[in-house]
């Protein structure tokens, strides 16, 4: 779980960044300087982002991808539980999941059986990713009842984030303008 209000954003990054490296060697999957370019572009930021954002920022610094290199790295990413795919903001969010806890197991990325909870502020459009075993408990007894079976479930909510709400007295675009 993380607090986006008042968290230091550089160990969030590194944090990030290591572990993937780390689950990647384990999987015995290569972390190839695109991917890893990828990751660490949308580890940079809690808000969501989109293909192109990505190639906008991996071209103004100088590199030049293909789409398609994008949506590859993206589609790896993906399938090793590091990013995830926010479908309402059409976009991508680094996992932010505690990794390092018990509660990750053996896997050491999100289980894709395994609800994940997005709360999407509309006003800084940052994303924070939570996880609820009370809420895992009854998505579990639901889909029981229903012999239904659950892939990668992603719960997004959007709202107004704590920070936002605080400052809502006094907008941001007030000082800007
Ligand atoms: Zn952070
Ligand atoms: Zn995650
Ligand atoms: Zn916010």
């Amino acid at each position: 779980m993380i607090e986006l209000e008042d968290h230091d954003h550089a160990k969030c990054v590194a944090r990030i960044l290591t572990h993937a490296e780390t689950l990647c060697q384990k999987r015995g999957v290569r972390l190839t300087e695109q991917r890893r370019k990828v990751l660490a572009i949308l580890a940079d930021s809690h808000v969501p982002a989109s293909a192109y954002d990505i190639l906008d920022k991996i071209n103004r610094q100088g590199n030049k991808l293909a789409p398609v290199s994008i949506y590859r790295a993206l589609d790896f990413l993906t399938a090793q539980g590091l990013i995830h795919r926010i479908e309402s903001r059409n976009g991508y969010v680094a996992c932010t999941h505690a990794h390092e806890s018990n509660e990750c197991g053996e896997t050491g990325s999100c289980d894709p059986e395994n609800v994940t909870v997005f709360l999407l502020c509309d006003q800084c459009g940052q994303a924070g990713e939570f996880h609820s075993e009370a809420l895992q408990g009854l998505l579990d007894k639901i889909a029981a009842t229903e012999r239904f079976r659950a892939n990668a479930p992603i719960l997004e909510i959007s709202g107004t984030c704590a920070q936002c709400q605080d400052s809502s007295i006094e907008p941001l675009e007030a000082h800007e303008a």
